[in-house]
């Protein structure tokens, strides 16, 4: 039900009801980035409320398509609190996500607002204005965690392809069965070309467009996966970070500007053992085909664009945007707009930002700043009307009430 608030307690963080409403922080996205910023104001007492689109949590994930698993396995695709409910060595599929974040959501009886649609979000003096339908919320702080993947990045010549061609975006893409008879040219090689590339083969004759992104060293899944994965884990979270030169040209490697990578699950061999055939970057159009870099034209009756996405900003009037459309930022903090901060990019932080088990440390970090920062003005000022927490505003007094003892149990139940 668009509006429903799946925290009843929420009334003990929100003050002011109908049109104008105050809250100390607003998170806007509900998803993993949304739910582990959630996590972490809770065990610190933050009152905050999360806005999110969907009716329901998870939706990102069961929006992807149908055959989609992670490839990261379980052990790694825990959020703060509570490991992912599947045995450690498999690979949950997109639903179990999308389920997994529904539970986190009402385990940890977070404050989430599904069908809120956050429109605009602009300042007025030191808070925050955040409108969201007919209702206007103001805030000290802001955590958009709306992710990066939200507007399909699709080439210009998509417009010049004769109509009796069918062209979908990867994320508009669910399964085979759309597709219509004949040839599929996917454009974009990286994962999730690769894994659409794939499953058309089986009743098309597929080529499979664009740079060759590289391939893991292992397969997901493979026994040499499992024993490398720890390695490479510790890798993604602890060496490759925008702290170090290493991790910073990892970085700009791959957003600057933004490029696929490294296959995960499909392999090199398995592209050519299904009879796909590999061709360079797709550049224009003839007589209403596709044509590539080295002047093929394919006759093909369907194009999936698999050319990634990039960050929807426009809702944000403040201005934050830095070059290749990323926001401009230090470890998800906005210095030049105190109070705003961004959460679940590609490389925040580490390798892992933008992964599920990984997103939890940037989570803490953000929400640990809000605490210093609220708690300093709250030194300035006194406390501001309306944002005064429901419980002793001591740093660390909320971990040791009730809700860290209950959270502890119920962690221990998933373990
Ligand atoms: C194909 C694919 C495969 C992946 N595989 C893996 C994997 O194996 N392992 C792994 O760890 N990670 C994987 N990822 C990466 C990552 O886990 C996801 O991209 C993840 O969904 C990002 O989470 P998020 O919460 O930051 O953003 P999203 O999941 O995109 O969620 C953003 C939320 O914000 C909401 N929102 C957006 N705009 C607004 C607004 N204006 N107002 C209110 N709400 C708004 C949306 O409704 C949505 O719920 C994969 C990603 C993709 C695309």
């Amino acid at each position: 039900m668009p509006g429903r608030a799946l925290w009843h307690e929420e009334a003990l963080t929100v003050t002011g009801t109908g049109e104008h409403q105050h809250v100390d922080t607003v998170v806007v996205g509900a998803s993993q980035s949304g739910l582990a910023a959630g996590y972490h104001l809770m065990r610190r007492g933050r009152p905050f409320v999360l806005l999110d689109t969907y009716n329901r949590v998870g939706d990102a994930w069961r929006e992807r398509w149908d055959s989609l698993r992670l490839f990261t396995s379980a052990r790694y695709d825990g959020l703060p609190g509570m490991p992912f409910p599947a045995p450690r060595e498999s690979y949950p599929t997109k639903d179990e996500v999308a389920d997994y974040l529904e539970a986190y959501a009402e385990r940890f009886r977070l404050p989430v607002r599904t069908g809120s649609r956050v429109d605009r979000l602009s300042r007025r003096g030191h808070m925050f204005e955040i409108v969201t339908g007919a209702t206007t919320f103001s805030a000290e702080n802001v955590v958009v965690a709306t992710g990066a993947y939200r507007i399909p990045r699709v080439p210009d010549i998509s417009d010049r392809l004769d109509t009796s061609i069918l062209q979908l975006h990867s994320s508009a893409y669910r399964t085979p069965s759309q597709l219509r008879a004949g040839g599929v040219l996917v454009v974009g090689a990286g994962n999730s070309g690769a894994e659409i590339a794939l499953e058309a083969s089986r009743d098309h004759s597929t080529w499979l467009s664009g740079r060759d992104t590289g391939q893991e060293p292992t397969s997901a899944g493979s026994l040499a996966d499992r024993l490398l994965m720890p390695v490479m884990w510790l890798v993604a979270t602890r060496v490759l970070r925008v702290t170090n030169p290493i991790g910073r040209a990892v970085r700009s490697h791959f957003l600057e500007p933004p490029r696929g990578i490294p296959l995960g699950r499909v392999r090199r061999t398995d592209l050519r053992a299904a009879g796909i055939v590999r061709v360079p970057r797709t550049v224009g159009v003839q007589d209403g085909l596709p044509t590539l870099e080295d002047g093929q034209t394919l006759t093909v009756s369907n194009v999936v664009w698999c050319t990634g996405f990039r960050m929807d900003l426009s809702w944000i009037d403040l201005p934050v945007a830095g070059e290749y459309g990323h926001p401009v930022h230090e470890r998800g903090i906005v210095s030049s707009q105190p109070g705003l901060y961004f959460l679940g990019l590609p490389f925040l932080y580490s390798l892992s930002s933008a992964l599920l088990g990984g997103v939890g440390r940037d989570a803490a970090h953000i929400v640990d700043h809000i605490s210093k920062r609220v708690a300093d003005t709250h030194d300035r000022y006194g406390v501001t009307a309306g944002s005064k927490p429901p419980w002793p505003d001591r740093p660390g007094a909320r971990e040791r009430q009730l809700p860290h003892q209950e959270h502890e149990e119920r962690t221990a139940r998933w373990r």
